[in-house]
């Protein structure tokens, strides 16, 4: 494998010249009717997963019509009498549950108000901050308007129907006031040029009004979006400049990276093997399938039983991922979201089960984790499954000359020609290779474990002891590390003695030397001055593994060991890159 700083080979692909397929713009009129009944359907379905919650109280109920007559009832607040009585907007009428939901959070008292009145004359009415939801996945956002037609009975409704069919959209009656509701206006007056119906006219409004919800409504580039059904994107040269780093997801743009992921059968049996072993578990589940790639662990989790699974991916592979799961016919269960993780919105607040292959080189580079725990702050239920749930960083010696003789000694003798100054940087760079099993001379040493169902960022640097017993008489030339993965039914962790078993209802993958090839390879810690060692010998010490200070996908790793009881302490850093 060539290592290439700037080749983005984030999982060992060598750098291909050009994009595979040219990246398509989503717009408006791309959106797949079919698709858009699809998630109509699915909204529909899953609208009282959102849990309409009283706007002044913690209570919470089946309907958001239910919540609002409570708030009168309990709490002396006519949502639809404020409504009329002060000639509300959609605007302010947002801006009006956004208020009273940050004052509740601001003054506790206020949830046992019996009487809340508004004059009108309030500052906020007007504050574009509130067009931004308090409470996330806010069911009343979304439900005020179906009020109004609900209290108008059934008759006007029908009427009104049968109006906004026929009429032709007056758009001189919708005053905007602020910046934003201009530019939302503007969208709205584009969409009119294509058509001329009131009714298709305002859904998409409300529509392109609910999908910048869903998105950061801060964000400058908001103009420049075009909307699909769940898929938002940005224009790509903004994104660049926004994100520097975005050459790591261009990297996932092309076909070979997943070609090789999913050539990878160790890695991808696994989680099929996981998901299709215990369909009970992910039975009527909802999931949710970070950075999904070409969709392969959604499909496999439809498949197994879920309800719904959000597919997730910042990478243009997720145009990939759509016409995959088309193909496979399961868009009904399957919602396909561009974005980063941490900046995407999900149209409910709380999901089952947690997939992700996020796993890098000595299972840290590429920091995905990090993304992953994320999500898992935000979205998994409280009972929630993270697959995989448990990940071990592992680490043995190694009696193995050809390693150093091949990256290092190799520079005192090029085709005649000695080149001493290109040893320098090569005992600093951590090798990801296969590791030869006979050349493993120690028990193994846990470096690192990590149970993901409640890690916590930061701790995924760090700093530990490690010691390894030597098992024959020999050289160590090198340290090399790999890890460890566990899929658990119910998320429990996995105890250090059970390390590498196999266990009932559980799935393992291993990236060890002793297991099947996989992607990962393993890493590989040249040593500059390799140990004599005796079968016996202890080689103790701490192991620091750090995100890189330049580029936080790489890793920098120090390790610090004597040997037995000498006091002779030797250290030696080593980058991990791409
Ligand atoms: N799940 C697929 C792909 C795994 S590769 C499979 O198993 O084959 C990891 C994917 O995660 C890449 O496609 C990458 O673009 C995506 N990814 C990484 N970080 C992300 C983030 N923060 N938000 C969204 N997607 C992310």
């Amino acid at each position: 494998m060539a290592y290439n700083l700037n080749a983005a080979n984030w999982r060992g692909i060598p750098r291909s010249s050009g994009s595979a397929y040219a990246p398509s713009d989503y717009t408006a009129s791309e959106i797949d009717p079919q698709e858009e009944e699809t998630w109509d359907e699915w909204e529909r379905e899953s609208q009282y997963e959102s849990d309409p919650k009283c706007l002044f109280c913690s209570q919470v109920f089946e309907l958001p019509e239910d919540a609002f007559h409570h708030c009168n009832e309990a709490h002396g607040f006519d949502f639809l009498a404020v409504k009329r009585s002060l000639g509300l907007d959609f605007y302010k009428c947002i801006r009006m549950i956004n208020y009273i939901r940050k004052q509740v959070l601001l003054k506790p008292d206020l949830a046992s108000t019996k009487e809340f009145g508004l004059t009108g004359q309030e500052e906020f009415w007007d504050d574009d901050e509130l067009l931004q939801p308090v409470m996330e996945d806010d069911a009343l956002l979304f439900a005020f308007e179906e009020l109004e037609v609900a209290d108008d009975g059934q008759l006007q409704e029908e009427e009104e129907r049968h109006n906004a069919t026929t009429q032709k959209v007056d758009l001189s009656a919708i005053q905007p006031t602020t910046e934003l509701e201009n530019k939302l206006l503007h969208m709205l007056k584009n969409s009119s040029e294509r058509n001329g119906q009131l009714q298709e006219q305002f859904e998409e409004y409300k529509k392109m009004v609910k999908t910048t919800f869903l998105t950061n409504i801060i964000d400058d580039t908001r103009s420049e979006r075009s909307m699909s059904v769940m898929s938002v994107r940005t224009d790509n040269t903004q994104r660049n400049k926004d994100d520097p780093g975005n050459y790591y997801f261009e990297s996932y743009a092309h076909n070979e990276i997943h070609e090789q992921m999913l050539k990878d059968k160790a890695r991808t049996e696994a989680y099929r093997d996981f998901m299709y072993e215990n369909k009970d578990v992910f039975k009527d589940k909802t999931v949710l399938d970070v950075g999904c790639g070409t969709g392969i662990l959604s499909m496999f989790a439809a498949k197994s039983g879920a309800k719904k699974v959000f597919a997730v991916d910042n990478s243009n592979i997720v145009e990939k991922a759509q016409a995959n799961i088309k193909e496979n016919g399961l868009d009904h269960i399957i919602t396909v979201i561009r974005g980063k993780v941490e900046e995407i919105q999900l149209p409910i607040s709380r999901v089952d089960i947690i997939v992700s292959e996020w796993m890098g080189y000595f299972l840290l580079f590429e920091a995905m984790l990090d993304s992953v725990l994320v999500a898992r702050n935000r979205w998994l239920a409280p009972n929630g499954i993270m697959a995989p749930s448990h990940t071990r960083i592992l680490m043995a010696a190694l009696d193995d000359e050809d390693l150093k003789n091949d990256r290092y000694n190799f520079w005192d003798d090029v085709y005649g020609f000695k080149m001493s100054a290109m040893k320098q940087p090569v005992l600093n760079e951590a090798l990801v290779d296969f590791i030869k099993p006979h050349t493993i001379i120690s028990t193994t040493t846990t470096l690192k474990d990590l149970y993901l169902q409640q890690i916590v960022t930061k701790q995924l640097d760090f700093s530990n002891k490690f010691e390894v017993e030597i098992t024959r008489d020999g050289t160590v030339y090198a340290f090399g590390g790999w890890f460890d993965t566990w899929f658990t039914r119910d998320g429990h962790p996995i105890p250090l003695s059970q390390e590498a078993q196999k266990v009932q209802g559980e799935t393992f993958l291993t990236t060890s030397p002793f297991g099947e090839d996989t992607h990962w390879k393993q890493t590989t810690f040249v040593l500059q001055k390799p140990i004599e060692v005796k079968r016996g010998t202890k080689i103790h010490g701490v192991f620091t593994c750090h995100k890189g200070i330049e580029n936080i996908r790489e890793l920098e790793c120090s390790i610090q060991y004597s040997v037995d009881d000498s006091t002779d302490v030797s250290i030696q850093n080593f980058t991990l890159r791409s």
